[in-house]
């Protein structure tokens, strides 16, 4: 089983919320900005109802999740981060998600791309099947493939000097159907460290810490290392 994935020039990690990517990839992204990768983040909504305080401000919510996303994304090495602004719970893998992944996609020009899972259909596990993961993970396939790299998919792109970009792999996280483990032993205090920057999200650091542990050690006994992120691996054949 491969352990290694060759760093890529340039990536597009692409999530609902804020925090999702740092619990789903924010390791294998760090080993990426060290190698040089230059990563780009996409955070489709603000995270504006991730609070059970019906007295919560929904405004200043965004705002504090939007702050804690670009901390911890400074945590990773990523600098060119990227608020949709659509609202949280609503998502709709419709028309307009989709130009809108287009027209980030050929301007961003990715080699790899990742996201939620568009196969985690079980519903076992709630957290990773929230509505916006199950919207967000199908819109990005769709705008992957064929939109992205198909001239007569939103024309209107090529008229603002988007030209076609095939992306060559993704790779999901949070999935339920791992085929691929990246280790993230030397990076897991920064992973840690950049998921402890959520801190609205984030009610007992030192249990998360622990669950935090469990969990990517848990994956890591898949590929005989201490600490590893598990991905769904998908490679176009262009
Ligand atoms: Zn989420």
């Amino acid at each position: 089983m491969e352990k290694v994935f060759p760093v890529p020039a340039r990536v597009l990690v692409v999530a609902a919320h804020p925090d999702d990517l740092d619990f789903g990839c924010a390791g294998t992204v760090a080993l990426w900005t060290k190698g040089g990768s230059q990563v780009s983040y996409v955070i489709c909504t603000s995270g504006d109802k991730g609070s059970d305080d019906p007295s919560m401000d929904r405004d200043l919510l965004a705002r504090t999740r939007q702050e804690e996303q670009m901390e911890a994304a400074r945590v990773i090495g990523v600098s060119d981060v990227h608020f949709l602004g659509f609202e949280d719970g609503s998502l709709e893998n419709d028309v307009d998600l989709r130009r809108t992944l287009v027209r980030c996609i050929r301007r961003l020009r990715p080699d790899v791309i990742l996201c939620h899972d568009p196969g985690n259909r079980s519903f076992e596990n709630p957290y990773v099947s929230h509505r916006d993961h199950r919207a967000v993970s199908e819109a990005v396939f769709d705008a992957v493939y064929p939109a992205s790299g198909n001239p007569h998919f939103f024309p209107e792109l090529l008229a603002e000097g988007l030209a076609p970009h095939k992306v060559r792999e993704m790779l999901f996280f949070g999935t339920q159907s791992p085929n691929f483990w990246q280790d993230i032993t030397h990076v897991m205090d920064l992973k840690i460290k950049a998921i402890l920057s959520h801190r609205s999200q984030v009610a007992d650091p030192e249990q998360m810490e622990k669950f935090l542990r469990l969990r990517f050690e848990e994956a890591g006994k898949r590929v005989g290392v201490p600490y590893a992120e598990p991905f769904r691996r998908l490679t176009f054949p262009w």
